[in-house]
């Protein structure tokens, strides 16, 4: 079976949104995924790393971790900060809660994050941070 680990830490500012979506998207690369699965990834690791941007740090020289795992067909991606944490997990997993509304935040990054992944794990403490891990089923593991 190939495994894989990488991991990154980078600035809290929103610049590095596209960096985090370029690595895991050249992480993923060996494992052959389709356009779609490859979007969905990106896409779901992009609304990861702006909450911890946005809502975890308030400081933008404060570092965002992340760190993907390849299990043969199986990607894992995690996404943490040391910010301010989540007091509600289960609230701020439902659709359209946001504490930001003031911002035009639609509420909807776990929402989206949980749609486009196959597994989605929230852990939290408030004043500690946060870590956001997804799973996507690339392929099956087949010998070549
Ligand atoms: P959108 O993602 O649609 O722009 P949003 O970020 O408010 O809006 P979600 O991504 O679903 O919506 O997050 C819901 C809420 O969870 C946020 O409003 C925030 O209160 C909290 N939250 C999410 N990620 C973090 C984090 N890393 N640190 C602290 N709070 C967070
Ligand atoms: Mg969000």
């Amino acid at each position: 079976m190939e495994v894989n680990h990488m991991q990154a830490s980078f600035d809290a500012r929103s610049v590095n949104e596209g960096l985090a979506r370029m690595l895991v998207a050249a992480f993923m690369a060996d494992m052959n995924p389709t356009l779609e699965q490859l979007a969905d990834v990106k896409t779901a690791v992009s609304e990861a790393v702006t909450n911890a941007i946005i809502h975890g740090y308030s400081d933008e020289s404060r570092q965002v971790r992340i760190a993907c795992d390849r299990q043969g067909g199986e990607l894992m991606v995690t996404v943490e900060d040391d910010g301010i944490g989540i007091a509600d997990i289960e609230q701020a997993r439902q659709p359209f809660y946001t504490s930001k509304p003031q911002l035009e935040r639609s509420g909807m990054g776990f929402a989206f994050m949980e749609a486009f992944t196959d597994r989605l794990e929230v852990e939290s403490c408030p004043g500690k941070g946060t870590r956001v891990v997804l799973w996507k089923y690339i392929a099956e593991d087949c010998e070549e």
